[in-house]
Formats: structure tokens, sequence, C-alpha cells
């Protein structure tokens, strides 16, 4: 990654989100001498656990849950471990689990392991854009199914599962459901009072609060075991938690609970004009997942064979970071496990370049990226390391 001009048009919201004025400022309250442990009985005990329910509440509020269904984690993925591994563990006669193809590496690479020690899991697929029919996963639910975990809204297409169907379904078959809601939360209505989900993992980096700090939506009366044991959030999660993030977690959930709607149309609309200014100079351009119901930020395209990382960096170079739905492996990029789950072959799936939009975009980095793609891509086209114009005739 070059370092040459600071990034001043972001468009790599679904990897981390800009701290908000709003969560910064919380998390300054909640530090100094006067915010003890939340678990201390004096003063400044009893300021910093007013701090945490009120974090709670607001979180709880966003998603239509009860404060005391939400256990703050450090991250999404202690989040998605707690679900996996605790429901695990509570069922020890359930040893199979049921998930996508497609879910992200914080839950695939679990799965992996476990499958290493005698944990079945059954990879329901997806079509060509990214979609996931629900009776694929009533096809694999068995006996000893004691979990099924997928995600809401993909993070490298925003191709939304059918989670109500899903939770319908996991429901009337007993068995537990975990939802990654890690980048569908904040961005589409999330109502838990409405859909039968067990367990749903969020994250506060997606939702412009800090890195560092999450939380497990556990359904009132499910039994599943503590990941981190410890007397904190009511024995469920040990150790002390980490108040000015999740006081800024709470802070940013409730900022978005004032204006999703209005931020959801705002930034799909930046989003539509992306793709078609996109389209419009590159008719040959393929937006992935464009067929399915998507969240209103993300926008996954391939520029036929042209080579995503050199996109990437010359978009970099000039001020505008973005990202590759690619991964580096020994020995070089790897595809995205995602594009080539959706058919799309090696070379295009090199060439995708997702855009994801937050609340402090704005049209002008619309602008300012259309300004810049023709010449970057005749640039890329003219490198002919590995890609060629092919399939992007309008450059
Ligand atoms: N799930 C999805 C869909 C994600 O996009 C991410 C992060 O990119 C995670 C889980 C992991 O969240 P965290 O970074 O908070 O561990």
């Amino acid at each position: 990654m070059t370092e040459n001009v600071s990034a001043d048009v972001y468009l790599d919201n679904n990897a981390t989100g800009a701290v908000a004025h709003e969560c910064l400022m919380a998390m300054l309250g909640a530090m100094g001498p006067h915010i003890g442990n939340p678990s201390s009985k004096h003063a400044a005990g009893m300021r910093a656990k007013r701090l945490l329910e009120e974090a709670r509440a607001q979180v709880a509020g966003l998603i239509s849950a009860r404060p005391q269904e939400i256990v703050f984690t450090s991250s999404g993925t202690e989040a998605a471990h707690m679900a996996i591994l605790g429901t695990l563990a509570a069922h020890p006669d359930r040893r199979h689990i049921v998930t996508s193809t497609v879910e992200h590496p914080s839950t695939m690479r679990l799965l992996r392991h476990l499958e290493g020690s005698g944990v079945r899991v059954s990879y329901a697929p997806v079509d060509g854009e990214g979609r996931l029919a629900a009776h694929a996963i009533t096809a694999r639910l068995a006996a000893d199914t004691a979990l099924v975990t997928v995600m809401w809204a993909n993070n490298e297409t925003g191709v939304l599962f059918p989670i109500a169907e899903i939770a319908e379904i996991a429901q009337a078959s007993g068995v537990a459901l975990h939802v990654d809601a890690v980048q569908a939360v904040g961005r589409i209505p999330v109502d838990l009072a409405q859909i039968p989900i067990s367990l749903l993992s969020l994250s506060g980096h997606k939702l412009h609060a800090p890195p560092g700090v999450g939380a497990l939506f556990l359904r009132k009366g499910l039994k599943i075991a503590p990941l981190l044991w410890g007397h904190q959030e009511r024995a469920w999660r040990g150790g002390t938690e980490n108040l000015p993030a999740i006081v800024a977690l709470g802070s940013a959930c409730a900022l978005i609970q004032q204006d999703l709607d209005l931020q959801a149309r705002r930034v799909g609309g930046l989003r539509d004009d992306l793709e078609r200014g996109i389209r419009e100079c590159f008719p040959a351009a393929r937006i992935h997942g464009a067929g399915a119901p998507r969240l209103p930020n993300t926008s996954n395209v391939g520029f036929g064979t042209l080579d995503g990382e050199h996109i990437m960096e010359a978009l970099d170079r000039r001020g505008v970071a973005v990202s590759q739905g690619a991964a580096c492996a020994a020995g070089g990029m790897e595809p995205s496990h995602v594009l080539t789950a959706m058919g799309l072959e090696r070379r295009a799936a090199l060439g995708a370049i997702r855009f994801s939009f937050g609340r402090y975009n704005t049209k002008a980095c619309v602008q300012r990226v259309l300004a810049l793609l023709p010449g970057i891509l005749a640039e890329v086209a003219a490198r002919g390391v590995r890609g060629t114009l092919e399939g992007c005739e309008g450059v």
C-alpha cells in the first residue's frame, strides 16, 4: 500500500469507519478518575455502571432487543465465537452446524478448525448473484444440528440473506440460529422483536464507534456456555468491560437510530450514482450481486480482466481508499472465496473492487472517483501485467 496522500475519499466503510465525533466525546466522558470499574461499589464504580447500562440500552434499542439480552464483547469475531462455541458446549450431543459458503473468515476459519475436532459442518451454496435460498438451509438440517450460523449481509458484495425466513425454519426445527449481522446493523432495520433469531453478533467499528468492541445478542432463556469465564456481564463474559469503547458503541447506536432510513436512502443514492457512472463509462463493468437484495452502501465491481490490485493502488495514490475482492496469501493474491462461490473465475474475481459508503461520504466522493477511473483503468490496462482492456471497451 502506498502512502503518498492521505485518503481524502474514504470508500472502505465495510472494513472500518471513521469514529463519529459523538462517539469520541462519549468515550472521553467515560475516562478519567471520576469513572471507576463498573463492578466496584463506590461512587466512581456506580457512575461507570450507569454508563455501561445506558450503552446496553442504546444497543438494545437499535435492534429492538431487551437490554438484558446484550452482552458486550471485544469484537464481532468474539461475539460470533461465543455464539458458536457456546452453543456447541451447551449441547454436547449435537455435533453438526449449518452455514453458507460465503461467511466472513472470522466464522469460516473457526468452522474449519472445528471440523478438525469432529464437528460436521454443512455449507449451503449461493447462486451467481450471491443469494442463499432458505430451503438450502432446511435441506441440510440433521437430527444433531446444534446451530445454523449465517451472515445477514455479505461484507464483500452487500448481498442480504433471507434471515426472517431462515429464522422461521430454525425455530420450527428447534435449532438455534446465530446471525452475523456485523455489516447489517446500522445499515438496514434489524428488529429482533419481530424475527426469532437466537443469537446475533455486531461490531463497533462498522458503526462509527472504535474497533475493539462488539456485542452479542443472546435471546432471553437461551442456554449457551461463556467463552471467557468471570463475573462481569452477568457471568456471560468475563473480563473488565472496555467502558470507553462500549460507551462509544452505545452512542453510535443512538446516533444511527435517529436517522437510519434517511442515511440508507442518502448512501444508497450515492452508491447508485457511482454504479450508473461506472456503467456509462464502462458498459462491460459487472456489478456483483446487483440482481440480489443488497445493503444500500456496498458496490462490488468487476472491471473485466483488469487487475484489481493495480486499480486499488492507483486509486490509493490519488487519495481514494477502496478495497479489493482478494486476500494476500503465500505466493501472491488469492481471489475472494465469496466471488468464487458465486461462480466467478479466478481472473474476474481478482479484478473486483469493493466501494463501501458510510455516513461521512458525499456526492463529491462519487464525482472524484468517476473523474479518476477512466484514466486509472487506461493506465492499468497499459501496464498489461495481468489485465487487458478486453471487456472494458468504454475506456
Ligand atoms: N463478520 C463480518 C461480516 C465482518 O465484515 C467482520 C469484519 O470485517 C466481522 C464479522 C468481524 O468483526 P470484528 O472486526 O469486529 O471482529
